[in-house]
Parts: structure tokens; C-alpha cells; sequence
């Protein structure tokens, strides 16, 4: 298969690493899998490897590698088995895949991409928590890898289309005055604040256009997911905060727009299937099928647009606060939002609580600067203490809030 490109996907049991083998498996022409990996699903990462037939899969946990490692001797496949968070690293950075698509959710998924965008791969970022806790130092590993960053969150794929192909991260060189980020507003976009005291998870995960995996789904519910995505197009495009407008569109067909000093405003469209932003990146510069229904707007009718209102989702406002008080305050904020979903789901935490703890641990923890990979994990770890401290102060029960993260031990 000489040409193709040879893929490794972190975190491929997820929604976008299922919905990425599902555009790679119809182009066998033009990509080859070459490792997936997965945290503990055993069943999922086994029929993966059966069907894509990779070289390497590693598991974050040593008993369901061990589980995975039997089945596929079992079934006769011809593919090694590892586990950890090594040798999840030694995965992303290995020389036998080209491109790495980093789709582990939250900040375990950091030094897995960081590998690889130090290793100077064609980096396919879905994981926008590596970006929002380090930043600096994860834009300084692309720079001197050498990677070539391709985002496929919906609303930066549609940016960087949007933007001049020889963008180099100078909006004012470019023209561009504004960056606008589109949000459906979620499932509580309507719903009356009081009765966002009830809500559960299960509710807060029923997105009324896209479907993912849990946590962003609940970051979805609370903006949270935008304010990351905010910080995101900040570290990926050069853009200051003040110049990145967040937009409430509720049908989701427009992606994301950039606004140039012109007047022109030039936006991406499509249905909302993450199979088109990772087609995109995939196959960049050609064009190559997805699998998508093609959008049909006579059908959508009309699009509707409405500003964020502050006050019902303050992790918007948070995130803004945290982009524009710099250094570790993203990383701050990315872990007290991962403690306070974590504990939503667990029933341990109502859903406006979470914004009051994160706000909580913002106030606290006062920002630092960003020089390393231990600086960002110093932070996040700083920030759960304080998010525990905070939890216990309200006699939740707290299995796991002070805990390290899987995978964020610094080296
Ligand atoms: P998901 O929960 O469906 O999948 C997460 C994947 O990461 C799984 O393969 C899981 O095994 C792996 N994983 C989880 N914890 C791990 C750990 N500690 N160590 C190693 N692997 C681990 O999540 P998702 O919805 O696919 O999202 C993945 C990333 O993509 C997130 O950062 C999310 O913000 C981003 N993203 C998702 C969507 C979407 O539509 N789902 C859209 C844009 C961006
Ligand atoms: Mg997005």
C-alpha cells in the first residue's frame, strides 16, 4: 500500500475515533491503520482490531490489555498488544504512522498528543483539552516537531477553511478582524434556570444536533465545551479573546465564520456530522467522501442567531476570564470542569453547580506562568485540590476529586 497515509488513532472506541474509521475504512486506497487505542474497552478495541486489522493496540489499562492481548491471539489476528500510558506515548510518536489523530477525551489525552506533535506528525486534533491546558507549550512542541496541525473540533475545521490557505497564525496580515464560533446552545438553550436544578445526565447528554461522547456532551449543556473552544481558536489561530465572538445558531449548519476587514464574512456549512470536518483533515488538501447526507437548505429553511446570555451559562464567561487571566488559569479551568462533570455524573453534584466550583477554584488558584509539561500538570493538579477542598466543604462524597488524572504523570 505505498502512498497511503498510515494512521495511528488515540482514543479510536470514541465517537470521533469510531467516526474517523468509519471515513478511513472507505478510502482503503488512501489510508492504512496502523495502531488504535482505547482506555479499558475491551470489546470495542477487540472488534476494531478485527475489522481494521492495525499492528499495535494499547490499552491505558494493563488487565483489559491483558483481556484484549488473549482474544486476539485467540482469534488468530496478527497485531501486538500493549498497555499504559508509555506505551500510549511510544504509540503516538512512533515512525510507523504519518498522521496521529488525537481523540482521547480531557487532559489524560496530553502527553499522548504532545508525543506526537513533538514527534513532528500530521497531527488530526479532536482532543481540544491538550490545547486549553498547555497551550504554550503545545503549540511550542508543534513548532519545533515540525507537525502540521490539522484541528477537527467542527467550528476550527470550519475556520481554518475559512481562513487563507497560507494563513500563518497573523490575523492582522490577513485582514481577519473577527473570529465567530457558532454554538447550538445545547439542550437547556430554552429550558426556565430553575429547572436546571433538576436536570440529569442523561438529560444534559441528549444534544439536540450532534451526538458524542459523554463529557463533551455535558460541556455542551453548560457552553462549557465553547469556552474550551474559545481558548482553542485562540492557541490554534493567533486570535486575542476580544476578538473571538461566540454565536448561538440553535440549527448548527453553520460551522463557524471568519469576518475579514472588508466586511466579508466567510462561513462553513455542512450537516452536522463530525465525519465531515475529519474527512477534511484527512484527506487535506484533496477532498474525499465521508459518508454524509449533503446538506439541503430549501430543507433547513430558515437559520436563526441570537447572542449567548451570560447569566445562564456562566462557563462562557469563566473560560473568557480564564483565556484572558493567561498562563495556568485554563488549565485551572479545564480541571475543575472535569471534576465538577465527573461528579455530576456520579449524582454527587447538581447541574448549576458546576459553574460555581469552577469559579471557586478560578478565585483560588491564582494563575502561573507556563513553562513545561510539569507546569501544566503542577496546575491541573493544584486546581483538583482545590475543587476537592471545595466539594468536601460541601459534604459531597468525594471518591477520585483530588486524584491525578490516568496518564498526567510528568516525566
Ligand atoms: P469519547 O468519550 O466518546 O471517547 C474518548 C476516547 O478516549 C475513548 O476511546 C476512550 O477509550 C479514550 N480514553 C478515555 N479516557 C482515557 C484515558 N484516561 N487514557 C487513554 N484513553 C482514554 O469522547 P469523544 O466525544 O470522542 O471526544 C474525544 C475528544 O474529541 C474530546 O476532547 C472532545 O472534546 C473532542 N471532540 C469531540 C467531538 C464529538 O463530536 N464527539 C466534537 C469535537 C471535539
Ligand atoms: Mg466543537
Amino acid at each position: 500500500m505505498s502512498g497511503a497515509r498510515r494512521i495511528t488513532i488515540l482514543g479510536s472506541t470514541g465517537s470521533i475515533g469510531a467516526s474517523t474509521l468509519d471515513v478511513v475504512a472507505r478510502h482503503p486506497d488512501r489510508f492504512e491503520v496502523v495502531a488504535l487505542t482505547a482506555h479499558r474497552r475491551v470489546d470495542a478495541l477487540f472488534e476494531q482490531c478485527a475489522a481494521h486489522r492495525p499492528r499495535l493496540a494499547v490499552m491505558l489499562d494493563a488487565d483489559a490489555a491483558a483481556e484484549l492481548a488473549r482474544r486476539i491471539r485467540a482469534a488468530g489476528i496478527d497485531c501486538e498488544v500493549r498497555a499504559g500510558i508509555d506505551a500510549l506515548e511510544a504509540a503516538a510518536q512512533a515512525p510507523a504512522a504519518d498522521t496521529v489523530v488525537a481523540a482521547i477525551v480531557g487532559i489524560a489525552g496530553l502527553r499522548p498528543t504532545l508525543a506526537a506533535a513533538r514527534a513532528g506528525k500530521r497531527l488530526l486534533l479532536a482532543n481540544k483539552e491538550a490545547l486549553v491546558t498547555a497551550g504554550p507549550v503545545f503549540m511550542a512542541a508543534v513548532q519545533a516537531g515540525g507537525a502540521a496541525l490539522l484541528p477537527i473540533d467542527s467550528e476550527h475545521n470550519a475556520l481554518f477553511q475559512a481562513l487563507p490557505r497560507d494563513y500563518a497564525r497573523e490575523p492582522a496580515r490577513a485582514g481577519v478582524r473577527r473570529i465567530l464560533l457558532t454554538a447550538s446552545g445545547g439542550p437547556f438553550r430554552g429550558v426556565p434556570l430553575a429547572a436546571l436544578e433538576a436536570v440529569t445526565p442523561d438529560e444534559a447528554c441528549a444534544h439536540p444536533n450532534w451526538v458524542m461522547g459523554r463529557k463533551i456532551s455535558v460541556d455542551s449543556a453548560t457552553m462549557m465545551n465553547k469556552g474550551l473552544e474559545v481558548i482553542e481558536a485562540h492557541w490554534l489561530f493567533n486570535v486575542p479573546a476580544e476578538s473571538i465572538e461566540v454565536l448561538i445558531h440553535p440549527e448548527s449548519v453553520i460551522h463557524s465564520l471568519v469576518e475579514y476587514l472588508d466586511g466579508s464574512v466567510i462561513a462553513q456549512l455542512g450537516n452536522p456530522d463530525m465525519r465531515t470536518p475529519i474527512a477534511c483533515a484527512l484527506g487535506f488538501p484533496e477532498r474525499i467522501s465521508a459518508g454524509v447526507d449533503y446538506l439541503d437548505l430549501a430543507r433547513t429553511g430558515a437559520l436563526h442567531f441570537e447572542r449567548p446570555d451570560l447569566g445562564r451559562f456562566p462557563c462562557l464567561r469563566l473560560a473568557y476570564e480564564a483565556l484572558r487571566a493567561g498562563g495556568s488559569a485554563p488549565t485551572a479551568l479545564n480541571a475543575a470542569n472535569e471534576v465538577a462533570v465527573a461528579e455530576f455524573f456520579r449524582g454527587a453534584l447538581r447541574f448549576p453547580q458546576i459553574p460555581e466550583l469552577i469559579e471557586d477554584v478560578l478565585a483560588n488558584i491564582p494563575a502561573a506562568p507556563l513553562a513545561g509539561l510539569g507546569d501544566v500538570l503542577a496546575a491541573d493538579r493544584a486546581a483538583r485540590e482545590q475543587a476537592a477542598r471545595w466539594l468536601s466543604s460541601r459534604g459531597a462524597r468525594l471518591p477520585g476529586a483530588g486524584r491525578r488524572v490516568a496518564g498526567t504523570r510528568a516525566r
